[in-house]
């Protein structure tokens, strides 16, 4: 209260978002595991409001920010974007909205998204969701799910795949490691996955 780490803390935060009392899920697992079909479900049964990353980023490409071309760049190559861009992003959509409960959705990539997000925002997930799924199901759903995403082809899948195991898993190990990891069998019909879900949200959330 009113000390200067406190203070400029606010600062970087912008005021509305660290007076907020806010809940976040990381929902995290390979392209294609099914982070946004079962994020979708979620947010009709338990009111969350749904961020993805990715999605952010697009609309962001669109928008004809500034930083629109370097990021269509990292995206086409499966690479993953600065920090401090995606984390703008996540922190703009949460102070817009009214909610105070929100599904990050594809974010932290790795290590330094995370060690980032938590200091800048000063927000820890509650949990992280953690749809695990096999590579070859993952390849699988990408090939055939025809969003006229630019990175949806196999050159880029493999990309994915290979910054998926070598960046992202680390941080989920990492939240493993301090107990916050619930993990899905992602592999299997949709409706059975959420019902998987559904069991995490109504003991935890
Ligand atoms: N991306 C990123 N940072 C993020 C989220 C996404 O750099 O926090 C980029 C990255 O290049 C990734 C692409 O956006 O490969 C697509 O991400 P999305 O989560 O939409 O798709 P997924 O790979 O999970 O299917
Ligand atoms: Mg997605």
């Amino acid at each position: 209260m009113g000390t200067v780490v406190d203070t400029a803390k606010k600062e970087a935060n912008g005021s509305s978002l660290s007076e907020k009392k806010i809940t976040v899920v990381f929902v995290l697992g390979g392209p294609g595991s099914g982070k946004g079909t079962q994020c979708e479900h979620i947010v009709q049964h338990f009111g969350y409001t749904h961020l993805s990353a990715g999605d952010l980023l697009r609309a962001e490409i669109k928008s004809g920010s500034e930083n629109g071309a370097m990021i269509q760049n990292m995206i086409k190559d499966g690479k993953i974007v600065p920090s401090e861009v995606t984390i703008k992003l996540l922190q703009r959509a949460m102070q817009e909205s009214s909610n105070d409960k929100f599904l990050i959705d594809g974010f932290p990539r790795n290590e330094e998204n995370r060690s980032a997000f938590e200091s800048v925002t000063g927000i820890e997930p509650e949990f992280v969701l953690f749809f695990d799924c096999p590579e070859e199901e993952m390849e699988r759903r990408l090939l055939s799910r025809n969003q006229g995403r630019e990175d949806d082809n196999i050159d880029t899948i493999r990309k994915r795949f290979k910054v998926y195991m070598e960046s992202s898993l680390p941080v989920i190990e990492y939240y493993n490691s301090k107990g916050k990891v619930r993990k899905i069998d992602a592999g299997k019909p949709v409706e059975e996955v959420f019902e998987a879900v559904k069991a995490v949200f109504s003991k935890d959330a």
